[in-house]
């Protein structure tokens, strides 16, 4: 392997660091403590795993948990009903919705009554469109969580060519929009995207956002360019991503492991986001 392994869990505890000492220096200055309120409906196995990572990540740095947990068989009126409480409670910073849910839920319904300013998973259409907008607003973790990672190994991004494979309103789309927001060339590929490697062959930066294990090969990576694999996969041999990492890192000077690599970046984006939310709900602008 010639590639340099980007660190996600080394750098995510740094982030963490600081949001730590954030948390404390706004609570020092008289401020509220932040709050999140994760909300889960139903009893998926994962995304209780999801659920309780988040949990965990929140008292580490500081950030109170208002965790609500709702049967599976809950009416929409109901859930719609705590949704509403938690948008009025001051202590709650920010709220996520964790998805997906049950499928008699109109999750778009749900999302929908989430005030943007608690939106710390960036999802509601306000958000989507501040971002569209290049105004500030609270972003999506996973690619702000990318811009993150690629600031901290000095991968120049203005003028930069970049290659988006995946269109997702989560992570393909904004994470297109926020390299468009630091000057970056920006191409986003999708599934009826012509000669995918030929695209991704001209890319500087590669981010691969797909759900396809091992969808991106040597043959699609230019020599020297960076690759940041946003995919996770279970398979019988262990975890795999959306590119096909060995063989990648033989070409590219750069490249994200999985895991280690983007996941544990999306985790600490969305403390960095509650903070950002109640700070700015507190009048004391500012980011981590
Ligand atoms: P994620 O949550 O990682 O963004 P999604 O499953 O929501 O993943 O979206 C997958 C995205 O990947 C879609 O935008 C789709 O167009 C894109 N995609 C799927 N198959 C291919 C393919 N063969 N080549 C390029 N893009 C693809």
């Amino acid at each position: 392997m010639s590639a340099e392994l980007i660190d996600g869990t080394t750098t995510a505890r740094r982030v963490r660091e600081d949001i730590a000492k954030s948390v404390a220096e706004l609570v020092a200055a008289g401020g509220t403590v932040p709050g999140l309120a994760t909300v889960l409906i139903g009893d998926d196995p994962a995304s209780h795993v999801y659920v309780r990572n988040k949990r965990r990540a929140c008292a580490e740095v500081g950030i109170r948990d208002h965790h609500r947990h709702l049967p599976a068989d809950v009416d929409q009126a109901t859930a719609a009903a705590l949704i509403d409480e938690l948008a009025s409670d001051p202590a709650v910073s920010g709220i996520l919705l964790q998805l997906p849910t049950p499928g008699h839920l109109d999750a778009e319904a749900l999302l929908a009554l989430i005030p943007a300013a608690k939106d710390v998973d960036g999802l509601t259409t306000a958000n989507a469109g501040l971002l569209a907008q290049g105004r500030p607003g609270l972003r999506p973790c996973t690619p702000s969580g990318i811009i993150v990672l690629l600031d901290q190994y000095d991968v120049p991004l203005r003028g930069a060519e970049v290659v988006v494979v995946g269109r997702s309103a989560l992570v393909g789309k904004p994470m297109a929009q926020l390299l468009l927001e630091r000057d970056a060339t920006v191409t986003t590929c999708h599934s009826r995207t012509r000669d995918l490697s030929a695209v991704c062959r001209r890319a500087d930066i590669l981010v691969v956002a797909a759900g396809i294990p091992e969808l991106i090969g040597p043959a699609a990576v230019k020599p020297g360019a960076t690759v940041v694999d946003v995919g996770i996969h279970r398979r019988d041999t262990g975890l795999c991503g959306d590119v096909d990492t060995a063989a990648v890192a033989e070409v590219a000077a750069r490249i994200t492991p999985v895991p280690g690599g983007v996941g544990p970046m999306t985790i600490v984006m969305l403390l960095a986001n509650t903070l950002t939310a109640a700070r700015r709900q507190q009048g004391m602008a500012g980011r981590p």
